[in-house]
């Protein structure tokens, strides 16, 4: 078990940098002190923000430690006829605001205590935007694209079939997530509502997940809402920043859902998109990249490598481009130290969750770089996910118009929550958020109680 390193920072107050792992709800809980740990980095930026705002200490400890981590093997028969054992979790992080809520990733690094981290950061950000949801996260480990299409069906039936005891339309309710879509919900929802005593109520049951296809009761505008989500958040903060939106020069790590949809939209705002990186590698043009030809040239090939007349450039020169926004919308963990000293940006918009570690979040601080951080900024898709459950609930539909204006109101109101604790706690816009979201959690637990 690794030691805190006392050097990597990672709030600040008042200017004063304080270092990880500090608070004593670590040893009380039993929480190891790793600074490589994504769990851990998640709940000492929970633990520093709760201290700062006095929560009491009862809902510290709470807090600290999911309320259930599922874990699961199912066995899933091959199209060669072989069977193989997958591993499945579902973490059920906090439910004092409403059902546990949060997406399903399928991909071959997911393990317990990233799922953890993402569930912490769910209960976060549902908290932050105010919608009646706790947080949850769920997890396969496996390859999706090394699997059939039939092969991903049996793999979805299988793990919701073995974790339907434990969600429910009003209890935990899954979402997409990195390697799984639409399609993959319409499994888990048809899997759910044949295996449950819902016979003469099964479309109440397909309430069991949000993110499906509309034909089945999916919302219109949750596909792009989390890139919305980000420039809604983006044109709320960005002139206090100096930044104006219509001709600003960003940049995009990942294509995928979430990069693509807040390019695009910035694009179409008069924004210009210079430079991406993703997993087929980075591209460059300072003229501008149009960006409805990449989203066409990512659907045919994969990736953004040879994409047009753009200029392949190497990793390094990607995070090295002279931006004002850089948009961070792949994995977690990508900006580490390094990355954080070779980028030149104004400002980084967390798109992707926990996509920056302690120790590029502190050379950020030192640079004077701001983070609008993930659970604001990418708080959009979980709120039209709500928007859906609403909708599928009162049986009826809402056009795209009343979404996008609903979803602006949610990320807007968020975002000045933020502001303003950042004001009233002279910290860091991460640490704000967090205080904002956990003000709500401590007035719940305040009138509720704990129970006897
Ligand atoms: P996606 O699978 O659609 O896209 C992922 C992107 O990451 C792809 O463009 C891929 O090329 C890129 N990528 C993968 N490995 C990479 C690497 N090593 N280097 C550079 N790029 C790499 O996933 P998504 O739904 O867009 O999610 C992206 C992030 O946003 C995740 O952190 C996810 O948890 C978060 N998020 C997604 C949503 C949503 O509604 N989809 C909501 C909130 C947060």
């Amino acid at each position: 078990m690794a030691t805190a390193t006392a050097s990597v920072g990672s709030a600040t107050k008042n200017g004063v940098r304080r270092e990880l792992f500090k608070s004593p709800v670590f040893d009380e809980v039993g929480l190891p002190r790793d600074s490589d740990n994504l769990y851990l980095q998640t709940v000492d930026t929970m633990l520093t923000a709760a201290e700062m705002l006095e929560l009491p200490h009862e809902v510290q400890i709470i807090l600290a430690q999911p309320k259930n981590e599922i874990m699961v093997h199912f066995p899933v028969r091959m199209d060669d006829g072989t069977f193989k054992l997958f591993k499945g979790y579902r973490v059920q992080h906090n439910n004092s605001l409403g059902p546990y809520k949060g997406g399903i990733r399928f991909h071959p690094d997911v393990h317990l205590d990233d799922v953890k981290s993402l569930a912490l950061l769910m209960t976060m950000k549902t908290s932050l935007v105010r919608i009646p949801f706790g947080g949850g996260k769920g997890g396969v480990k496996c390859d999706p694209h090394a699997l059939s299409r039939n092969e991903l069906m049996r793999v979805s039936r299988r793990f919701i079939a073995a974790i339907s005891h434990a969600i429910g339309p009003d209890y935990d309710i899954p979402a997409p997530d990195v390697g799984t879509n639409a399609q993959v919900m319409a499994w888990f929802a048809d899997t759910y509502e044949s295996l449950t005593d819902s016979n003469r109520n099964s479309w109440d049951a397909m309430r069991v997940v949000t993110g499906k296809p509309v034909e089945i009761g999916g919302s219109l505008g949750r596909e792009k809402a989390t890139g919305q989500g980000v420039v809604d958040t983006l044109v709320e903060i960005a002139p206090e920043l100096g930044i104006k939106v219509e001709g600003m020069r960003f940049s995009v790590i990942g294509y995928g859902n979430v990069g693509s949809w807040t390019a695009r939209i910035l694009g179409r705002m008069g924004a210009k998109l210079v430079a991406v990186l993703d997993h087929t590698g980075a591209i460059r043009e300072d003229k501008g990249i149009d960006t409805e030809e990449l989203a066409g040239h990512v659907a045919k090939h994969g990736g953004v490598g040879g994409f047009g007349s753009a200029t392949k450039v190497s990793t390094e020169e990607f995070y090295r481009t002279k931006v004002d926004v850089l948009v961070p919308a792949a994995l977690e963990q990508m900006i580490k130290e390094q990355e954080a000293g070779w980028i030149d940006a104004k400002v980084i918009a967390e798109g992707a969750n926990a996509p920056t570690t302690p120790a590029g979040d502190r050379v950020f601080n030192e640079r004077g770089i701001e983070i609008i951080p993930a659970i604001l900024a990418n708080a959009g898709g979980v709120t039209v996910s709500y928007f859906e459950w609403v909708q599928n609930k009162s049986c009826v539909t809402w056009d795209a118009e009343e979404v996008d204006q609903a979803l602006n109101r949610h990320m807007v109101m968020a975002a000045r929550r933020t502001k303003l604790m950042r004001q009233r706690f002279n910290c860091d816009m991460r640490t704000a958020a967090y205080i904002a979201a956990l003000e709500n959690i401590g007035k719940v637990y305040a009138v509720r109680g704990i129970f006897p």
